[in-house]
Formats: C-alpha cells, sequence, structure tokens
C-alpha cells in the first residue's frame, strides 16, 4: 500500500519555512564563489577562506540548514551570516511512500526574482545494496520526447545548482544520513551505512539544457570533504546534446547515459526529436569521445519498451551494431504509461527476447524493474504539480499505472 505524508502543515513539516529566503543562498556555491558572498558581506577576505570551509563542513558533512547550529563560528558571526544569508530547505509539500519501498517528495521553492514558486518531484529507490536518488534538473523540460509525461509539460525554468543539490540534502535529511545534531563534532554517518550511496539526473528535465548549474550541483555532491559520494556513482542521463557531452566527461567526471530509444534516424526524429539537430551518427561519435571510457566505465545506453514500434530482433541486431566499439551497457526500460499516451509497453516476453539477444552478443542487458508506479514516480511519470493533474486524469493515471504494474509483474 502506499503512503502519502501531507507535511504542507508547519507544525509536521521536518525541514525549513516556506517563506525562505529572498536572501542570496549559500546552499550550491562553488567554494570560490562562497568566499567571495562571504567578502562582499563584509567578511575580511583573509578570514572568508577560513569561514567558507567552515561553512561547508556544517553544510555538507553535517547537513545542518540553520546557522545557530554552526558552534565553531562564533555568536555575533552566525547572527549577520543569518542575517545576510539563507541556508535554508525547500519546503516538503508532500511525502508518498510506495508499497515497494520507493519514496517521492515534492518539494517547494520559493520565487527566483520576479518568478512564481516552482514545485519539483525528487524519487528514492531503494534496492539490495544500494539506494538511488532520482534527481531533477528543470521544471518540465524543452523537448518533446513523444513518450515521456514531462515532456508534455513546458519549461518552466532551469533549476539552480541551489535546487538541485537541495533534492539531495532533503532525501539525506529524511532518510537520516546526516549524523544528530547531538553526535560529537566530526563523527559522520559512514559511507557505507548511508541510504542515497548513487545518484542519477534523470528526473524531470533535460541536464545539459542547463549544464553550469547541473555541473556546479554535481561538483559539490562529489567533493571529497563534504557529500562524497564517488563520481562513479552519479550518472547522468541525456537524451542527446551532442555539444555537451565532451565536457560532461572532462568538467564532471561522472557516468553518462543516453536515452537512445531507437536505433534509426527516422525513428529517433519521431521518439526523441533533438535527434533531428544531433542524429545518431554524431551522437555515437561523440560517446566513443567520452573520456575515461573502459570496460569499468561504460555509457548506459537507455532503451524505451514500445509495443511493435522499436522492440523487434531487428532493432536489437542494429543496436548491436550500432554499440561497436562503444563500452557499453543497455538498460532496458518497460514503457510507464500516462494519460493520453499513444504507445503500450511491450509484452514481457517479447522484451526478454530482446534482453536474451543482447546479452548473447556480449552486453549486459538489465531489465529496469518498474519502482514506485503506484506512486507515479516511474521514468517519465514525473509531472510536478506546478501544473496540477485534475482529479480524473491523476484517477485514469493510476488505474493505467496498476495495469502497467501487472504486466510488468511477471518479471519481478
Ligand atoms: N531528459 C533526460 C533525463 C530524464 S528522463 C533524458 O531524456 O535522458 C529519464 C529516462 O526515462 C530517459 O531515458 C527517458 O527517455 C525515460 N522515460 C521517459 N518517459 C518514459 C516512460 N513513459 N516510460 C519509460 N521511460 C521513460
Ligand atoms: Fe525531456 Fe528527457 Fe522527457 Fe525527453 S525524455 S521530454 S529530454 S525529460
Amino acid at each position: 500500500m502506499a503512503v502519502t505524508l501531507d507535511l504542507s502543515d508547519p507544525k509536521t513539516r521536518p525541514s525549513g519555512p516556506a517563506g525562505m529566503a529572498e536572501k542570496p543562498v549559500l546552499v550550491g556555491l562553488t567554494r570560490p564563489q562562497m568566499q567571495q558572498a562571504l567578502a562582499e558581506a563584509g567578511i575580511p577576505e583573509k578570514q572568508a577562506r577560513m569561514r567558507a570551509s567552515q561553512i561547508w563542513h556544517w553544510l555538507y558533512i553535517r547537513g545542518v540548514s540553520d546557522f545557530s547550529a554552526m558552534t565553531n563560528i562564533g555568536k555575533e558571526l552566525r547572527a549577520t551570516l543569518a542575517e545576510k544569508f539563507s541556508i535554508a530547505r525547500p519546503e516538503i509539500v508532500e511525502e508518498q511512500i510506495s508499497g515497494d519501498g520507493t519514496r517521492k517528495w515534492l518539494l517547494r521553492f520559493p520565487p527566483r526574482g520576479a518568478g512564481r514558486p516552482v514545485e519539483v518531484e525528487t524519487v528514492y529507490i531503494p534496492e539490495e545494496g544500494r539506494g538511488t536518488l532520482c534527481i531533477s534538473s528543470q521544471v518540465g523540460c524543452t523537448l518533446t520526447c513523444s513518450f515521456c509525461h514531462t515532456g508534455t509539460q513546458k519549461l518552466v525554468r532551469n533549476l539552480t545548482a541551489e535546487e538541485i543539490l537541495s533534492q539531495l540534502l532533503v532525501a539525506r535529511d529524511r532518510l537520516g544520513d546526516f549524523p544528530d545534531a547531538d553526535t560529537p563534532q566530526g563523527a559522520i554517518v559512514p559511507l557505507e551505512g548511508r541510504k542515497v550511496s548513487n545518484i542519477v539526473m534523470m528526473g524531470m528535465g533535460e541536464p545539459l539544457y542547463n549544464f553550469e548549474h547541473v555541473k556546479n550541483a554535481l561538483l559539490i555532491a562529489s567533493d571529497g570533504d563534504g557529500l562524497a559520494l564517488s563520481k562513479r556513482r552519479i550518472t547522468l542521463s541525456t537524451s542527446g546534446v551532442v555539444p555537451y557531452i565532451g565536457r560532461t566527461g572532462e568538467e564532471i567526471g561522472c557516468m553518462l547515459a543516453i536515452s537512445l530509444h531507437a536505433v534509426r534516424d527516422e525513428l529517433r526524429d519521431e521518439l526523441v526529436p533533438i535527434n533531428k539537430k544531433y542524429p545518431l551518427d554524431m551522437l555515437l561519435d561523440a560517446c566513443r569521445a567520452y573520456p575515461g571510457l573502459s570496460n569499468a566505465k561504460r555509457i548506459t545506453f537507455e532503451y524505451v519498451m514500445l509495443k511493435g514500434v522499436n522492440d523487434s530482433l531487428g532493432d536489437a541486431k542494429e543496436l548491436i551494431r550500432l554499440l561497436k566499439g562503444i563500452p557499453a551497457k543497455i538498460n532496458l526500460i518497460p514503457f510507464n504509461p500516462w494519460p493520453g499516451s499513444a504507445y503500450e509497453c511491450s509484452d514481457w516476453d517479447t522484451i526478454e527476447r530482446f534482453a536474451d539477444f543482447i546479452n548473447a552478443n556480449g552486453y549486459a542487458s538489465p531489465i529496469r524493474t518498474p519502482r514506485g508506479r503506484d506512486i507515479l514516480a516511474a521514468c517519465g511519470q514525473l509531472k510536478s504539480e506546478s501544473e496540477r493533474l485534475r482529479k480524473k486524469e491523476r484517477e485514469k493515471l493510476e488505474s493505467l499505472a496498476l495495469e502497467a504494474m501487472m504486466i510488468a509483474g511477471h518479471g519481478e
């Protein structure tokens, strides 16, 4: 049974106030940016570096969201910091817990400048031996992949580095990955004991259309003196924004996933329209050149299984031919339906046959078990309440999701 907690009541809300901050935010700034912000706020330049590293420790090792907890910083300075800056968490509007343990949070960020508040979904997927957080990079998406629900929501705006990173901070708060306030200073929750061991940029939006903010957030998430997630455990998924693929490897150094979904330009133009701009040969060349590829560091190719559209053995054969020479694994994703979607998920036998063929040709090809479908947390089902679903639409979606769970159940 799925459980929904309404956390919008201030008495039960576990983190920062809804009206957080029109003040400049320190979360999500690089170290030099933070030093500069402190210097501009009147902290002597000589001290700014040391203060920035103290604040960094509190924010990312201890997980605090209130300056008053920063006990190695003098009271007066703490008060000045609180007056000038914000480090508050976004409001958790809703927390849903699926029958399979998947959690989905709806987070509300305050307006930026003249804008309106935005709402973003983040999903946590616990698995044997690891826990993956699926993070959003934009509210909505400018691209219009024909099988993706997010693609039907117009882009509201790019998320800032703070908003991207805050998704991880909120998840760690809620899952107990930060030490309690009364744990002795310096004590941390050991890496092996943490609930969030991996992150994937596979929520709402196209991360490579928001490169700078995504980069800053991921570099902070992987900073060894802070959140310390290994870059091997961070995967960025793109629909194929070719000019930024090389930069992702060079400047972020994380793992790469490509939303391939079709092996011929004609079909990919339809499913993933960015293909018209960056067709398959360009995309695969960029993949071949991705820095640091080896058998231990492979590119994941995501392939959504659409009945009668891209799921024939001929497609599987062509897939093998296309990927020749690229250290790759192929992730088959059963299609998750949504109201008005023009596709159906391939039959389970077809998916297995497709997977077997790819396996026999030497590629790992896990079938991604749909998770959290009962709370609409599965791939491509995220669509924030910034564009609220009408009740009827939601009910229809829930019944479609149930139906799909029953189909997928054959493989679990
Ligand atoms: N915009 C990025 C990352 C977000 S989408 C991208 O496209 O790669 C994360 C993955 O979910 C992508 O591979 C996407 O193609 C897939 N996806 C989208 N809608 C889906 C659906 N309805 N069913 C299954 N997978 C879907
Ligand atoms: Fe955007 Fe990715 Fe959905 Fe395509 S699949 S519409 S790029 S979120």
